[in-house]
């Protein structure tokens, strides 16, 4: 491995974790813009000062179990959360030995971080991040599978005509029930990532995962199935990266 390589990866398992707190920070103010944009040094709720340790989000949680030290206020799971799916997305990024196509990746990879956390929360998959994630996704899939590319399209938009099909026979349209148009052009995306053998296998996947975790759980309540579809784009990120 050449010094630029070794270089690059280092630099995305590094910067993952704060870039995914960042992202978290904008999916948990999303609609609005989180404010201040930089150096969140107080707690949002009593305002005093962080100390040093409330700062990395997956450490203060599990240590004071989710509450803040400050004023024993809940943390959202949406900063651990999105602190450690930094770094797992750095982890997948550093996976690639040429500096482009880890750019690349770790984006798309933060664009999923932020739709997921955002439907999470909201039940909503803003456009722009879509937008984003689809031509990032298009081209990853040029630059490394440019000979299957004709066929992972047609896959995709195979995908999503199958989702929209199921979208008009399934129960409870409109915020926060049942699938969105959002969640469409997000099954698209994640079937141009897996390739057309794969897709079904993984969009079926993404839409059981919920189910088996309410099954377990016993709880019930609207899915986030933009989550699910987000991070099964995540995973299939990382062969890519092979
Ligand atoms: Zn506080």
């Amino acid at each position: 491995m050449n010094e630029m390589a070794l270089a690059s990866r280092l630099f995305w398992v590094l910067i993952g974790p704060f870039a995914g707190l960042y992202v978290a920070t904008f999916a948990a103010a999303w609609p609005r813009w989180p404010r201040p944009l930089v150096g969140q040094s107080r707690c949002d709720r009593c305002h005093a000062p962080l100390r040093a340790i409330d700062q990395i989000p997956l450490l203060s949680y599990a240590l004071k179990g989710g509450r803040r030290a400050c004023c024993d206020g809940r943390i959202p799971r949406t900063f651990p959360l999105g602190e450690g799916g930094g770094l797992a997305v750095g982890l997948i990024a550093a996976l690639w030995p040429q500096p482009l196509l880890a750019g690349l990746t770790a984006l798309l990879g933060f664009c999923f971080l932020y739709l997921g956390l955002v439907d999470l929360r909201r039940y909503r998959l803003p456009i722009p991040a879509l937008s984003a994630a689809a031509a990032l996704s298009l081209g990853l899939s040029a630059l490394t599978r440019w000979s299957d590319l004709p066929g992972d399209l047609l896959g995709a938009a195979a995908v999503m005509a199958m989702m929209l099909v199921l979208r008009r026979l399934g129960p409870g349209r409109g915020a926060g029930a049942g699938m969105g148009a959002g969640d469409v052009a997000l099954a698209g995306i994640v079937a141009l990532l897996t390739g057309w053998r794969l897709a079904p296998l993984a969009i079926a996947l993404a839409a059981l995962a919920p189910l088996l975790v309410m099954a377990v759980t016993r709880r019930r309540g609207p899915i986030a199935f933009g989550f699910w579809l987000s991070l099964t784009g995540c995973i299939a990120l990382i062969p890519l990266g092979f």
